[in-house]
């Protein structure tokens, strides 16, 4: 449709100001201002993040919703459905909606949080829009508290420094801000400007955070092929107690990590981790996307069959293009993939319910408990690994997955739509190698185990067991529980030892072969059982006392090895230097 384009481009755009008056109250003031408003008109709250994929309905955190016309005059503003307030048509075409809007995130950085030292926020959990102008620009002014400063991921207006633009409300929900006292890193690679702010500061050691982050950076271009923005913004959120995870911006990323991130290297390997995995999202699922993640409808859940293309194939490619890039060591590549191993080896879901539809259900609260959209990421990594190491040994080293990943994005990155099914499929064919879709269709399509050890071989690479973790007898039960306390069940794994025992959730696991059983010595008393000889189970079932006969499965080993088998022929050794090569024009072997 044409019409409502040109009436969109003609709408003076929507002025927001975002102020911070009382930051311990955890409350941002917002100020919107719409002209040319000939109608009543309707304003609403996005009922989900982009990045989260739940509902999360920020207009339950929204105070003190009023409504005025440009001089003031109160405009009647009735809210209609849990999200959408409806305004009266204002007598001099100006609408002003004002608001206050509840902030106290801590420990992850997806939602926003104000506070005495900090205010920050993925715009799309602080700002509502006019729901039928949804394509206008907008103009955004931060206010901090005095004597903070404002790091913004959108675009500054030519003609008003600190003023943020965007050309319409998702662009501008997209975009995050930090405002406080942040320390800040720059640098530059291939044109672009890279600003890396820290909230807290934290204390860098010897490490050299921005050239790692720059290794990064150019090795995940080197992927697609093109870097196709001039700017773009890292918030880190370093907080004492620990923090954890990352959202994806067009321009920018926020993401929670400890504020000792850079003391040890395993943390500081988990800090790369997570830099890299969200920096990909800046072409894979943000620019490069499945169909009907963006353009945005806010009111409903916007459902894909591919966010473990999104989110597993962004996490193959975080690790990956940290190792190509020399800022993580081989041994830590392979040691992720073993922990990625042993978690989608233990991963009961994806043998019950295909990745595809899991996908489709992200957004679905399970009370099935082994149902969990992390699979996504972990079972969606593999299936990138599987493609990947298939295509290089299908056409001997010519292409890859960063073919096929490059080719959709090409053809898809940048148009308005998103990729559909058919069309991951085709580039898999067309810039992977023939026979690819199949695969992925019987990778994605229905349940079932994945050999990713097989794929690993290719490279010359072995799956062990960890010599220094032995092998337990396997039972199906699952207990969180620690302590002295009886061990709690809380959940028992289909067609397992546990299963044909009879146990079930809420048992209360009292003793193995009369002997008592807690939450801290329940794994020394299974390591003690042999497999195929049976055992009593004697557990409370509602406080009645209960015994069951349980015969133990062949024993698992906990922790497992990736390392390269040192019988590899000269062939594998050279994939696998191929595949963790680096790919960035003058990058360093
Ligand atoms: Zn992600």
């Amino acid at each position: 449709m044409l019409a409502p384009l040109l009436l969109a481009a003609a709408l003076a755009p929507a002025q927001y100001t975002v102020s911070m008056p009382d930051p311990p109250s955890h409350f941002f003031h917002v100020e919107v201002r719409y002209g040319d408003v000939s109608a009543p008109f309707r304003f609403a709250f996005p009922a989900f993040t982009p990045g989260g994929w739940k509902i999360d309905e920020i207009a339950g955190n929204v105070l003190g919703l009023s409504a005025a016309d440009g001089a003031g005059h109160a405009l009647a503003a009735t809210k209609i459905d849990k999200e959408t307030w409806s305004i009266a048509k204002p007598g001099d075409g100006t609408v002003v909606v004002r608001y206050r809007v509840y902030a106290d995130e801590k420990g992850t950085p997806y939602v926003a949080r104000l506070n005495g030292d900090v205010a920050h926020a993925n715009l799309a959990t602080i700002l509502g829009y006019a729901s039928d102008r949804q394509t206008a620009p907008a103009r955004l002014t931060i206010s901090p508290a005095p004597g903070w400063k404002v790091a913004c991921s959108l675009a500054e207006a030519d003609d008003a420094p600190g003023v943020f633009t965007a050309p319409n409300f998702d662009q501008l929900a997209d975009g995050i801000f930090l405002a406080g006292a942040w320390s800040e890193q720059t640098f530059t690679s291939d044109g672009t400007r890279f600003r890396m702010v820290f909230w807290r500061p934290p204390e860098f050691k010897d490490r050299k955070v921005a050239d790692d982050v720059r290794g990064i950076v150019r090795e995940a271009a080197a992927v697609f092929g093109e870097t196709p923005f001039d700017r773009y913004l890292f918030v880190f959120l370093m907080e004492p107690d620990g923090a954890r995870g990352g959202i994806e911006h067009l321009y920018g990323t926020s993401i929670g990590q400890p504020l000792d991130a850079f003391t040890d290297r395993d943390v500081y390997v988990r800090f790369l981790g997570v830099t890299a995995h969200e920096f990909v999202h800046a072409w894979n699922v943000k620019r490069m996307r499945p169909f009907g993640l963006g353009p945005f409808d806010y009111t409903r859940e916007a459902l894909t069959h591919n966010l473990y293309v999104a989110e597993g194939f962004t996490s193959y490619y975080g690790p990956l293009v940290a190792v190509r890039s020399g800022t993580t060591k081989r041994e830590e590549f392979f040691k992720n993939l073993a922990d990625n191993i042993v978690t989608d080896r233990d991963n009961v879901g994806i043998r019950e319910k295909a990745l595809q539809d899991q996908s489709w259900d992200w957004w679905l609260d399970s009370a099935i408990p082994y149902l969990s959209f992390r699979t996504n990421y972990t079972r969606g990594a593999f299936v990138a690994l599987v493609l990947d190491l298939e295509i290089r040994a299908a056409t001997e080293g010519k292409r890859s997955l960063d073919d096929v990943m490059r080719a959709l994005y090409q053809k898809t990155g940048l148009r308005a739509t998103g990729y559909t099914d058919a069309e991951l499929r085709e580039a898999l064919e067309s810039a992977g190698a023939p026979g690819m879709d199949a695969k992925l269709d019987a990778m994605v399509g229905a349940p079932g185990p994945l050999d990713v050890p097989a794929a690993l071989a290719r490279a010359g690479l072995e799956v062990v067991p960890d010599p220094d973790t032995p092998a337990v007898p396997f039972t199906g039960w699952r207990s969180a529980t620690s302590g002295k306390d009886f061990p709690n069940v809380d959940w028992v794994e289909p067609d397992s030892p546990a299963a044909r025992a009879g146990l079930q959730s809420r048992d209360l696991l009292v003793a193995l072969n009369d002997r008592r059983l807690s939450g801290e010595n329940l794994s020394k008393e299974i390591r003690r059982l042999t497999s195929g000889t049976a055992v009593m189970v004697t557990f409370f079932r509602d406080g009645m006392l209960k015994r069951a006969e349980l015969l133990p499965g062949a024993t698992v080993p906990p922790k497992l090895i990736v390392r390269p088998n040192k019988d590899a022929s000269a062939a594998e050794k050279a994939f696998l230097d191929a595949w963790l090569a680096p790919r960035a024009a003058g990058a360093k072997p």
